[in-house]
Protein backbone atom coordinates (compact mmCIF):
# COMPACT_ATOMS: atom_id res chain seq x y z
CA UNK A 1 0.00 0.00 0.00
CA UNK A 2 0.93 3.53 -0.29
CA UNK A 3 2.01 5.59 2.55
CA UNK A 4 -0.90 8.04 2.37
CA UNK A 5 -3.47 4.69 2.66
CA UNK A 6 -1.14 3.76 5.25
CA UNK A 7 -1.29 7.14 7.33
CA UNK A 8 -5.15 7.36 6.70
CA UNK A 9 -5.24 3.10 8.06
CA UNK A 10 -2.86 3.80 11.03
CA UNK A 11 -5.58 6.35 12.18
CA UNK A 12 -8.34 4.77 11.62
CA UNK A 13 -6.70 1.38 13.81
CA UNK A 14 -6.18 3.84 16.48
CA UNK A 15 -9.27 5.43 16.27
CA UNK A 16 -10.92 1.82 16.48
CA UNK A 17 -8.97 1.03 19.57
CA UNK A 18 -9.61 4.56 20.94
CA UNK A 19 -13.71 3.81 20.93
CA UNK A 20 -13.84 0.22 22.20
CA UNK A 21 -11.16 0.59 24.67
CA UNK A 22 -12.19 2.77 27.82
CA UNK A 23 -10.75 6.06 27.97
CA UNK A 24 -7.93 6.66 30.74
CA UNK A 25 -7.76 10.24 31.62
CA UNK A 26 -5.17 11.61 28.98
CA UNK A 27 -3.70 15.07 28.77
CA UNK A 28 -4.17 16.73 25.13
CA UNK A 29 0.01 16.45 25.08
CA UNK A 30 -0.37 12.68 25.46
CA UNK A 31 -3.12 12.64 22.69
CA UNK A 32 -0.74 14.71 20.24
CA UNK A 33 1.92 12.38 21.02
CA UNK A 34 0.06 9.41 20.49
CA UNK A 35 -1.11 10.37 17.04
CA UNK A 36 2.12 11.21 16.31
CA UNK A 37 3.28 8.08 16.97
CA UNK A 38 0.75 6.42 15.68
CA UNK A 39 1.41 7.71 11.77
CA UNK A 40 5.00 7.06 12.64
CA UNK A 41 4.22 3.11 12.95
CA UNK A 42 2.04 4.12 10.32
CA UNK A 43 4.83 3.86 7.70
CA UNK A 44 7.63 2.65 10.10
CA UNK A 45 7.78 -1.28 8.15
CA UNK A 46 8.76 0.88 4.98
CA UNK A 47 11.67 2.07 6.13
CA UNK A 48 13.09 -0.97 3.73
CA UNK A 49 12.18 0.95 0.68
CA UNK A 50 15.11 2.88 -0.40
CA UNK A 51 11.60 5.38 -1.35
CA UNK A 52 10.48 5.53 2.08
CA UNK A 53 9.30 8.86 3.03
CA UNK A 54 11.96 8.74 5.82
CA UNK A 55 14.74 8.58 3.21
CA UNK A 56 13.59 10.50 0.65
CA UNK A 57 13.72 13.90 2.99
CA UNK A 58 17.31 13.30 4.25
CA UNK A 59 20.32 14.80 2.20
CA UNK A 60 22.26 11.62 1.52
CA UNK A 61 18.84 9.25 2.10
CA UNK A 62 19.00 7.86 -0.72
CA UNK A 63 21.80 6.09 -0.73
CA UNK A 64 21.60 5.12 3.31
CA UNK A 65 18.01 3.56 2.14
CA UNK A 66 19.65 1.41 -0.16
CA UNK A 67 22.68 -0.05 2.50
CA UNK A 68 19.73 0.22 5.07
CA UNK A 69 17.40 -2.17 2.42
CA UNK A 70 20.38 -4.28 1.57
CA UNK A 71 20.93 -5.19 5.33
CA UNK A 72 17.51 -5.79 6.40
CA UNK A 73 17.19 -7.99 3.38
CA UNK A 74 15.01 -5.69 0.87
CA UNK A 75 11.42 -4.62 0.49
CA UNK A 76 8.59 -6.71 2.65
CA UNK A 77 11.37 -8.35 4.87
CA UNK A 78 12.33 -8.36 8.42
CA UNK A 79 10.32 -5.20 9.10
CA UNK A 80 7.29 -6.84 7.98
CA UNK A 81 6.86 -9.84 10.04
CA UNK A 82 6.40 -10.42 13.94
CA UNK A 83 10.08 -10.53 14.96
CA UNK A 84 10.44 -6.62 13.04
CA UNK A 85 7.25 -5.77 15.57
CA UNK A 86 9.04 -7.34 18.12
CA UNK A 87 12.47 -5.49 17.74
CA UNK A 88 10.19 -1.85 16.76
CA UNK A 89 8.51 -2.33 19.79
CA UNK A 90 11.51 -2.49 21.96
CA UNK A 91 13.30 0.49 20.00
CA UNK A 92 9.95 2.46 20.56
CA UNK A 93 10.59 1.59 24.18
CA UNK A 94 14.08 2.67 24.70
CA UNK A 95 13.75 5.81 22.32
CA UNK A 96 10.23 6.80 24.96
CA UNK A 97 12.31 6.01 27.95
CA UNK A 98 15.29 7.55 27.04
CA UNK A 99 12.98 11.00 25.91
CA UNK A 100 10.84 10.64 29.05
CA UNK A 101 12.52 13.35 31.38
CA UNK A 102 11.73 16.03 28.60
CA UNK A 103 8.31 14.80 27.86
CA UNK A 104 6.46 16.53 30.62
CA UNK A 105 3.13 14.70 31.58
CA UNK A 106 3.11 12.72 28.47
CA UNK A 107 1.96 9.10 29.45
CA UNK A 108 4.64 7.20 27.59
CA UNK A 109 2.58 3.78 27.69
CA UNK A 110 0.33 5.21 25.34
CA UNK A 111 2.16 6.70 23.10
CA UNK A 112 3.74 3.65 22.58
CA UNK A 113 0.43 1.41 22.18
CA UNK A 114 -0.14 4.22 19.44
CA UNK A 115 3.41 3.20 17.75
CA UNK A 116 2.22 -0.89 18.02
CA UNK A 117 -1.15 0.07 16.64
CA UNK A 118 0.07 2.04 13.75
CA UNK A 119 2.59 -0.24 13.51
CA UNK A 120 0.40 -3.74 13.39
CA UNK A 121 -2.44 -1.87 10.62
CA UNK A 122 0.52 -1.04 8.16
CA UNK A 123 1.14 -5.01 8.66
CA UNK A 124 -2.72 -5.85 8.52
CA UNK A 125 -2.66 -3.34 5.41
CA UNK A 126 0.07 -5.23 3.20
CA UNK A 127 -1.26 -8.34 4.10
CA UNK A 128 -4.65 -7.50 1.45
CA UNK A 129 -2.00 -6.58 -1.28
CA UNK A 130 -0.43 -9.18 -3.99
CA UNK A 131 2.79 -9.33 -2.85
CA UNK A 132 1.64 -10.17 1.49
CA UNK A 133 3.96 -10.09 4.35
CA UNK A 134 6.13 -12.80 5.70
CA UNK A 135 4.49 -12.71 9.45
CA UNK A 136 6.92 -15.64 10.04
CA UNK A 137 10.29 -14.81 9.40
CA UNK A 138 12.55 -16.53 9.36
CA UNK A 139 9.98 -18.90 7.96
CA UNK A 140 10.17 -17.44 4.22
CA UNK A 141 6.54 -17.74 3.57
CA UNK A 142 4.14 -14.71 2.75
CA UNK A 143 0.85 -14.79 4.19
CA UNK A 144 -2.08 -12.73 2.66
CA UNK A 145 -6.06 -12.06 2.56
CA UNK A 146 -7.71 -13.45 1.25
CA UNK A 147 -5.61 -16.62 0.05
CA UNK A 148 -6.06 -16.45 -3.78
CA UNK A 149 -3.75 -14.16 -4.77
CA UNK A 150 -5.90 -13.05 -7.76
CA UNK A 151 -8.62 -11.05 -4.92
CA UNK A 152 -5.78 -8.99 -3.07
CA UNK A 153 -5.45 -5.47 -3.58
CA UNK A 154 -2.27 -4.12 -6.23
CA UNK A 155 -0.54 -1.77 -4.36
CA UNK A 156 -1.21 2.25 -6.21
CA UNK A 157 -4.00 0.71 -8.31
CA UNK A 158 -7.49 1.39 -8.74
CA UNK A 159 -8.54 -0.71 -5.90
CA UNK A 160 -6.71 0.92 -3.34
CA UNK A 161 -7.25 4.63 -4.19
CA UNK A 162 -10.84 3.92 -4.68
CA UNK A 163 -12.02 1.32 -2.58
CA UNK A 164 -9.58 0.92 0.28
CA UNK A 165 -8.66 4.23 0.72
CA UNK A 166 -12.42 5.65 0.35
CA UNK A 167 -13.31 2.98 2.83
CA UNK A 168 -11.32 3.72 5.86
CA UNK A 169 -12.34 7.33 4.92
CA UNK A 170 -15.49 6.55 5.25
CA UNK A 171 -14.69 4.72 8.62
CA UNK A 172 -13.21 7.50 10.07
CA UNK A 173 -15.73 10.45 9.64
CA UNK A 174 -18.16 7.77 10.92
CA UNK A 175 -16.44 7.28 14.03
CA UNK A 176 -15.81 11.10 14.03
CA UNK A 177 -19.59 11.76 13.88
CA UNK A 178 -20.48 9.39 16.30
CA UNK A 179 -18.37 10.14 18.73
CA UNK A 180 -18.46 14.47 18.09
CA UNK A 181 -20.21 14.98 21.19
CA UNK A 182 -17.86 12.84 23.84
CA UNK A 183 -14.89 14.49 21.56
CA UNK A 184 -15.76 18.01 21.91
CA UNK A 185 -16.66 17.87 25.63
CA UNK A 186 -13.10 16.21 26.06
CA UNK A 187 -11.05 19.41 24.04
CA UNK A 188 -13.62 21.68 25.79
CA UNK A 189 -12.28 20.44 29.65
CA UNK A 190 -9.51 20.00 28.40
CA UNK A 191 -8.52 23.45 26.73
CA UNK A 192 -10.91 24.86 29.23
CA UNK A 193 -8.29 24.07 32.20
ZN1 LIG B 1 4.87 -2.02 3.74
Amino acid sequence: MTARTHDVAAITALALVAVTHPAPALTLSTILAALLANQVGGIAPDIDQPTAPLWRNLPVGKLFGKVFDTLIGGHRFISHSLLGAVLFGLLANAVLHFLQPVLGNIDISIVWWAFMIGLFSHLIMDTCTKEGVPWLLPIPVKFGIPPLKRLRVTTGKWQETFLVLPALVAIDIWLFASYYIPLMHYLHHQLMR
